[in-house]
């Protein structure tokens, strides 16, 4: 999957004996606390939560707003970065800027870093643009474009040498730079962001980005992802 990559930096720990105890604490007498050494334990839990709470789309999500967990992407293009940025509730973000270091464009004339490594054009192969018209983009169109990279490249190193600042110069860069982000969320906020980007007439690459989501949400709360993906995954279903 390209150099793409979605990486866990930290999350809740026991995510889903955690949104079980906010489950309990809806309709238990108890101070749920005082009972911490009763609670049942995490694959239970996901048991449970996903019975009580989310089984039968029964709009119960406020408990999935508890656990968070904290993410690095890399290696995206810039267009898909902006897309997933548009989500604004229960998500926050860390995006390389550019306006305090291009160097990494700078990199590529100097041989120290691969073309590649810095600017994302998709692969050779067949493509549908918006109304459905089938196209090729050629060995040959890549070539093209990839040297449209360099030589954007070798401008942006020459206007820093002539003194620009970096967020001025950043003005050259060819749009689907490989930007690196941090975001964090919520489980429902995840969950959310999937519907809304894993569905068919999401931009190709934030499709791959969910399916790199969905990996570390599996790792993270299993049996809520499981029950994702059989109920919700792809089926653009109205967001929770
Ligand atoms: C296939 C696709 C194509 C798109 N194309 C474009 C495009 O061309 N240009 C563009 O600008 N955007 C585009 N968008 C972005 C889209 O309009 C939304 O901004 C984006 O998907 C964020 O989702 P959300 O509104 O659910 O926000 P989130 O921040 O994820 O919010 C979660 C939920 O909170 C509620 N909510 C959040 N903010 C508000 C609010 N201000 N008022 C009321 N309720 C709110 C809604 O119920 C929302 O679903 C596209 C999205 C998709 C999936």
């Amino acid at each position: 999957m390209d150099k793409f990559r979605v990486e866990t930096i930290a999350a809740t720990a026991n995510p889903q004996q955690i949104v079980w105890a906010a489950m309990h604490q809806d309709y238990s007498e108890e101070f749920v606390w005082d009972e911490r050494d009763r609670f049942p334990e995490e694959s239970k839990a996901g048991e449970l939560i996903v019975k009580h709470l989310i089984a039968g789309n029964r709009g119960h999500w406020g408990p999935l707003e508890h656990p968070q967990i904290i993410l690095n992407v890399g290696y995206f293009p810039h267009s898909m970065m902006q897309q997933i940025r548009t989500h604004r509730v229960g998500i926050s973000f860390d995006v390389q800027s550019f306006r305090y270091t291009g160097s990494r464009i700078i990199d590529v004339i100097e041989d120290k870093r691969n073309i590649e490594d810095v600017f994302y054009l998709r692969p050779v192969g067949n493509y549908t643009n918006r109304q459905g018209k089938r196209y090729f983009y050629s060995e040959e169109q890549r070539k093209q474009d990839l040297k449209w990279c360099l030589e954007a490249c070798k401008l942006y190193q020459q206007r820093i040498n002539e003194g620009l600042a970096e967020e001025h110069a950043r003005s050259l860069i060819p749009f689907d730079a490989r930007q690196h982000f941090i975001m964090s969320c919520n489980a429902r906020s995840l969950m959310h962001l999937l519907d809304l980007r894993w569905k068919k007439d999401a931009q190709l690459e934030a499709q791959k980005f969910c399916e790199l989501l969905y990996l570390r949400f599996e790792e993270w709360m299993p049996h809520v992802a499981h029950w994702y993906e059989e109920n919700r995954a792809k089926k653009a279903r109205l967001s929770p």
